[in-house]
């Protein structure tokens, strides 16, 4: 139930990550909804394309206009070499076109290792399920990436993710999606844009603090836009080993008064190499009885460990959503507590 971000919500979240927005003529409402009888949603990723073309200007204008063989708008956002992010649509985007239902599945589930399953099938249309950004470059393998464009980029694709909750494995190429396509192509002397090591860079700003903590903010009119939990708590909590207890993020509830949720907690913790742990989210009625989602587990290395927990769910109003955690270290018999160093819930949810 991943409803697109609203023109507002996404140039804030933009902005949120440090991408420079230029507001490209009526992107808010330029889109191939109407023309398609399609519509643009629910949304599952993020899909990175290169233009074939050069220079700013032309690029933008084609992205927001279309060829006489495939109608604007192209894509959603346009990323120049400059690391200037165009905004040229908020809808339906021909973008994505046909690909892999295989891709999908594994997208939705965030569920692969460095790549996608290899595609090989055009049965499922990509435009009205990923969000697309066209990357100024010729696409021949000599033209160079610049850092501050592919910065830019991975940017765009982190504000995305983070606002829905989802991590670097919802950030996928045009040519993971189809074997029909080659975009993005890597080529020497700039950035690495090979899709592992994009991943990579959205995973890294993921899992750092974006501009500011604030909310994004949503018009209490149109209902059926999310609300967003962005909530950052620094205390340092402790776990003892088999001790199943709520997480407090700054409050146990996570969220209260809602219909539906999708919500992603990310812990940054000490503990043994190798030891469990085990999250689940709940929802806490108020006569002190419970619903149980079902366990997840992460494994911890050595040093800092990085985890998260992703849940999708429908609630009650009365009913609050929480998170408890357990730690089973590595060696049995070992009673040294996992220090939490860092708790982080993002994602949105729907009013009630
Ligand atoms: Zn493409």
């Amino acid at each position: 139930m991943a409803t697109p971000l609203s023109a507002t919500q996404m140039k804030t979240v933009l902005k949120r990550e440090g991408c420079e927005v230029i507001e490209y003529r009526s992107w808010e409402t330029h889109e191939r909804d109407a023309a398609t009888g399609l519509h643009f949603g629910p949304v599952n990723g993020v899909m990175i394309h290169h233009t074939v073309t050069s220079g700013t200007d032309g690029s933008v204008s084609l992205c927001y206009n279309g060829r006489s063989d495939l109608p604007g708008p192209l894509c959603h956002a346009v990323a120049a070499k400059d690391g200037r992010i165009f905004l040229v649509s908020n809808g339906r985007s021909n973008h994505a076109g046909s690909g892999d239902d295989d891709v999908l599945r594994a997208v939705i589930a965030e569920s692969y290792g460095s790549t996608p399953p290899a595609p090989n099938e055009q049965n499922t249309d990509g435009n009205d399920r990923f969000y697309g950004i066209e990357c100024v470059n010729l696409g021949n393998g000599r033209d160079p990436w610049p850092e501050v464009q592919v910065d830019a980029m991975a940017r765009w694709a982190a504000a995305i993710c983070r606002a829905h909750g989802w991590s670097e494995k919802s950030v996928i190429g045009h040519k993971e999606w189809t074997n029909q396509k080659i975009d993005p192509r890597p080529s020497p002397g700039g950035a690495d844009v090979s899709m592992p090591a994009f991943r990579a860079r959205v995973k890294k700003l993921l899992a750092a603090k974006p501009g500011d903590d604030v909310p994004i903010v949503t018009n209490p009119q149109e209902d059926d836009v999310p609300q967003t939990v962005g909530r950052t708590d620094d205390g340092q909590k402790t776990r003892a080993p088999g001790d199943w207890k709520a997480l407090s993020i700054d409050g146990v509830d996570i969220v209260k008064g809602a219909q539906a949720y999708s919500v992603t907690v990310h812990l940054a913790l000490k503990a043994p190499a190798g030891s469990t742990l085990q999250g689940r989210f709940y929802h806490h009625r108020p006569d002190g009885s419970r619903w149980k989602g079902s366990i997840i587990e992460r494994l911890t290395t050595a040093g800092s460990s990085f985890v998260d927990f992703h849940h999708d769910g429908d609630i009650k109003s009365a009913e609050s959503l929480r998170f408890e955690l357990a730690y089973f270290p590595a060696k049995s018999g070992d009673t040294a507590e996992a220090v939490i160093t860092r708790s982080r819930v993002r994602g949105l949810y729907w009013k009630a």
